[in-house]
Parts: C-alpha cells; structure tokens; sequence
C-alpha cells in the first residue's frame, strides 16, 4: 500500500470561507493514534489511504502523542519516507496553545510561546513552512493582540501561509480578527468542536463566522466515536473510551447516551447510512463549514466516513428527528 496516486475526483472541496484556500470536506486529525504509543505502520497506512483518497489536508498540535510532540515527529517521518514530492498538494496545520513544556513559556498564548512553539513543531517535522498555524485556544492571561502579533509574525517569517484561530467564542474572534484585518494578516479559518451532542457555536459563532467570511473547520464530529456503530451496546476494548490515554471518558457513556446513540443509528439504518456518516452529513449541512475534522483508528474508518459524500441530503423530518433524539 505504498503507491501514492491521489484521486482528488474522490471527495470534494470547499473553499474556507471567502479566501482562495480549498480544504477536502472531510479532513484528517492526529490528535489520536499517532503517537509514539501507536503503530507506525498503521499510522502510514492511514495518512496514505487519505491522502490517496483526496484528502489533502491533515492537522496537527504540538502536543499531539502521546508523547506529545511524537504525533508530528510520525507524520515528518511519513512526508520525508512517503509524501516528500507531494508537498505542494499537501495543506499541513499546527497549533499551540496547550501545555507543552515546563516553565512559563510552555503554555498560554504568549508570543514566546507561540513563536517558540512554531519553530519546534517545524522541526520534528522537517518543514520549511505549515499552511495553517493556530492559536490553539484563547489565553485569559495575554492579550488577544499579543496572540495576533504572533500569528502575524509567523506569516510573515513565511513560517505559516494562513493563521486560524480555535475555540475562541464569537466575541474573541471578532476582536481577533479585527486586528489581523488592520494588520493584512491572511486569518482564514477557525477550529472548534461541533457535532450532534454538542451544539454550541449554533447559538453565536457559526453566524459571526459567516459575517466574517471565516471558514469553519469542526472538530470531534463524531463526538470521539460515540457518534458511530461503536458503543450501541459496550465499550470495545480496543475504542479511545477504552484506552488509558484517550481522551473519550468511558463514563460519558451513560445509559441516555447509548439510548440516544441507538435512536441516531435507527435513522441512519433507515437512510442506508452508518451513524458516522450521518453525523458528519449532519455538521456539513451548514455552508459555512468547510470541513469535518475527523480522527480514526483505521482505514477502514476512513473509507466509511468518506462514503458519507455519497449521501449529504438531509430531510427536515429527519433534522426533526434528530433534534427530538437529543433535547
Ligand atoms: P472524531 O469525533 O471524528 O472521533 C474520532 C474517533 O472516532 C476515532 O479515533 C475512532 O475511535 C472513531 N471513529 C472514527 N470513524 C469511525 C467509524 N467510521 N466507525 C467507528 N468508529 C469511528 O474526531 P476526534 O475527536 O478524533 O478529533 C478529530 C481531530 O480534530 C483531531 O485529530 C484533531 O486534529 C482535532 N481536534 C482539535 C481540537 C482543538 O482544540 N482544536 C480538540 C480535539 C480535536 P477509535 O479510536 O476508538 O477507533
């Protein structure tokens, strides 16, 4: 599975909000399962088959691992053994924003931080340059126009094509890019979670990125795999509510949860769809998001996920449905 022949009439793109920036309408994270603890091999095997299968971006953090950093260090391995000529088709993001090292200026938002940070996770991944450099979350401690400045620098260092911000709300993001505006920084996206058990950016943020031409990439669409076949009726072994390290708590499993979930996956059955793509049908329903930012354990998720393109409709009856499910 080493052959590399990307078929970009596989998926579709989307232009991150009003900017000339086309990102796939599913994307792949790293946050799990590529990590130092994880398999190398599967890792590849996953970073190829997506890519090969049109999806052209693949996203980051410092902290990604377990160990933290060892998420980039895999994915670096992978470019220099794999992708090396492919770089140009190839939209790579990193944040900072969570702890990473000790001390006062492993964290935050600070512009010694974030700096600091960049330069790292260029390392371990042997790039020159990312497309996407994050402010991984706003810092109540710095100021917002600190943060900016360092996203802007890092542009400017040609160290990052585009800024983005995630999790800030809709007020932080007015207020960031405001200043990026005055600054002619190219902020083109925001990162945050969004899928059918967690509705939040639906009360604000979705409507102020829409005014601001901001593309919208959700993280978690699949609520960390509860929102697929997964957990209907235990937790696997082998699932991220299993495992030590993941961050999916197996007791947000509850008894309504998984009576929910049952509930979902009916409606999905009855579209011919699995739950997975259901929910990521769902979040793409809206124009304003660019992309659904998924995870997965292996190729075969990937290949299920991806088949959701091949059913995007979702009736009002069914949206009803789904709303009643969940109130
Ligand atoms: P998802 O909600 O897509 O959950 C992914 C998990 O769901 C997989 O690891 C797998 O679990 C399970 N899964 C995926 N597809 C299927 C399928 N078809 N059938 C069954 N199970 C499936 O996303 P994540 O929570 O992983 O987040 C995605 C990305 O978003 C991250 O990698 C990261 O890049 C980004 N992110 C950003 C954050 C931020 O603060 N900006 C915060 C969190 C994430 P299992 O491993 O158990 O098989």
């Amino acid at each position: 599975m080493n052959i590399i022949s990307p078929q970009y009439d596989t998926t579709s793109y989307r232009h991150s909000g009003l900017s000339g920036l086309k990102l796939p309408v599913i994307s792949l994270g790293l946050w799990h399962n590529f990590g130092s603890a994880d398999s190398y091999e599967n890792a590849r095997n996953m970073i190829l088959h997506a890519f090969n299968r049109g999806i052209t971006h693949f996203d980051l953090a410092n902290n990604y691992g377990p160990d933290p950093g060892s998420a980039e260090e895999t994915f670096g391995r992978i470019l220099k053994q794999d992708l090396a000529s492919y770089r140009d088709e190839l939209i790579i993001s990193t944040k900072a924003g969570y702890y990473m090292w000790p001390g006062p200026y492993g964290d935050g938002g600070s512009r010694k931080y974030l700096l600091a940070s960049l330069d790292q996770s260029l390392k371990r991944m042997h790039l020159d340059y990312v497309d996407i450099f994050y402010h991984h979350r706003p810092d109540p401690d710095t100021p917002i126009e600190e943060s900016v400045l360092a996203l802007d620098q890092a542009v400017r260092q040609g160290k990052a094509l585009y800024a983005g911000l995630s999790s800030y709300n809709s007020e932080q993001t007015k207020e960031a890019v405001a200043l990026m505006r005055e600054l002619r920084t190219p902020c083109i996206i925001h990162q945050v979670k969004y899928n059918i058990f967690h509705r939040e950016i639906e009360n604000s943020l979705l409507n102020t990125l829409k005014d601001l031409g901001l593309g919208c990439i959700v993280f978690s669409p699949l609520a960390q795999g509860m929102l697929t076949d997964k957990y209907l009726n235990d937790i696997p072994p082998d699932s991220r509510a299993a495992k030590p390290t993941g961050f999916l708590r197996a007791d947000e499993i509850t008894d309504r949860r998984r009576e929910q979930i049952n509930k979902l996956n009916t409606i999905a059955s009855a579209k011919d769809q699995s739950l997975a793509q259901l929910a990521l049908a769902w979040v793409l329903r809206h124009e304003t998001v660019t992309s659904a930012l998924i995870g997965a354990s292996s190729v075969k998720q990937i290949d299920d996920n991806l088949s959701v393109l091949e059913n995007l409709a979702l009736t009002t009856e069914e949206l009803q449905e789904i709303d009643v499910i969940i109130t």
